[in-house]
């Protein structure tokens, strides 16, 4: 099971500048030589891996890329300047192909790869490189060649950063579907009654993150029970958890009851699952039932040292605070604790 994230660019490189047409004018010298400068190269479009990103949901509001125009050729033999390069910021294990082509362009899995994706046109000569014996006044330059243009197709194997646990019918996939910016597509994917749900949320420019639900978590999971352990395997890899509670109980169970039961499952598939640090929300808090039962809710986790937050993921309210704090958590143990084995995830995973 892969989960795959996509997008499409174009990118356009500048076209070089033109070769100036220009002869020397200086007093006492009526037919000075010829001085049209070349002109300047165009820029190009360079992609840059940028080990901070994880998605590549920026594209979503960058669809074309430009880099800068050559200048043109001036008189004096002056050249133009060339024109400057455009980076754009791709997360690391992004595959790029030509969408026309098909063609690979690049495999950018290296933390300081980069590309050049589309390459500037050249820039004209100008008439001073034309004059011979036999034509000493050329008016003729060269025009700079346009830069190369390419419609790039990204694609990125995503891997979960943030995972999302809960009895069924907690409000899970309800909850990604609020916050998500984006919602990945999912490969080779066999079954079809139990799919994982998966978002990208995004806080701001320097943070997103892949959230994913893991359906089928209930007792036994662990052993194979409801395909539960295939997704549990997701969740190995990322680094923070959000549990979510129904507590309007309206299903006639205990909040709490199943609060450790999906805690149990965890620690019995792996032991360091059970450590991953947890944010633990009490959903549907828009029913009467949730409200009234929230702070005895609260008060019996408070007294294992642990605080409930609240949200209705149907209305929205409290989610974009519950997902600031998630970002914050996610961008502070990104930069604190090593990352998790992701070759050894990669082999795991069927
Ligand atoms: P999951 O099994 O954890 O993915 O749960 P779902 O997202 O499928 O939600 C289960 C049921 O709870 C659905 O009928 C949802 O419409 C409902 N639900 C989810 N979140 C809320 C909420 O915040 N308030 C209310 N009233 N219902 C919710
Ligand atoms: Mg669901």
């Amino acid at each position: 099971m892969k989960f795959i994230d996509e997008a499409e660019v174009r990118v356009s490189a500048g076209d070089g500048g033109r070769g100036c047409v220009a002869f020397l004018r200086e007093k006492y010298k009526p037919h000075g030589g010829p001085s049209g400068g070349d002109g300047g190269d165009g820029g190009d479009v360079v992609l840059v891996v940028d080990p901070g990103l994880t998605t590549l949901l920026d594209f979503k509001f960058q669809p074309h890329v430009r880099a800068g125009r050559g200048e043109h050729g001036r008189g004096k033999q002056q050249y133009g300047k060339r024109g400057s390069d455009r980076e754009v910021r791709v997360p690391p294990g992004t595959i790029v192909h030509d969408a026309d082509t098909g063609e690979l362009i690049a495999d950018l899995q290296d933390s300081t790869a980069r590309c050049i994706a589309a390459r500037g046109g050249r820039g004209g000569r100008g008439n001073m490189h034309f004059a011979t014996s036999t034509n000493q006044v050329p008016r003729y330059a060269q025009p700079g060649t346009p830069g190369e243009q390419r419609r790039l197709r990204l694609e990125l194997h995503l891997m979960a950063d943030v995972g999302l646990i809960g009895y069924p019918n907690v409000g899970k996939s309800t909850l990604i579907t609020t916050v998500s910016a984006a919602r990945p597509r999912i490969a080779d994917y066999p079954f079809t009654t139990l799919v994982p749900h998966l978002g990208v949320v995004r806080i701001d420019d320097d943070c997103s993150f892949v959230l994913a639900d893991i359906p089928g978590l209930i007792a036994g999971a662990h052993r194979g029970l409801g395909l539960g352990d295939r997704f549990l395997r997701h969740v190995s890899r990322t680094r923070l958890l959000i549990h979510v509670l129904d507590i309007s109980g309206l299903n006639g169970r205990d909040p709490l009851a199943d609060f450790d039961v999906i805690n149990h499952e965890l620690t019995s598939f792996d032991a360091s699952l059970g450590e991953k640090p947890q944010i633990v929300v009490a959903n549907k808090v828009d029913l009467a039932e949730a409200r009234e039962r929230f702070a005895s809710v609260r008060a019996r986790l408070a007294e294992r040292g642990i605080e409930l937050r609240s949200i209705s993921a149907a209305t929205g309210e409290g989610v974009s605070a519950l997902m600031r704090e998630v970002g914050r958590q996610w961008l502070a143990l990104r930069t604190t604790s090593a990352p998790p084995d992701d070759q050894a995830f990669r082999e795991a995973v069927p």
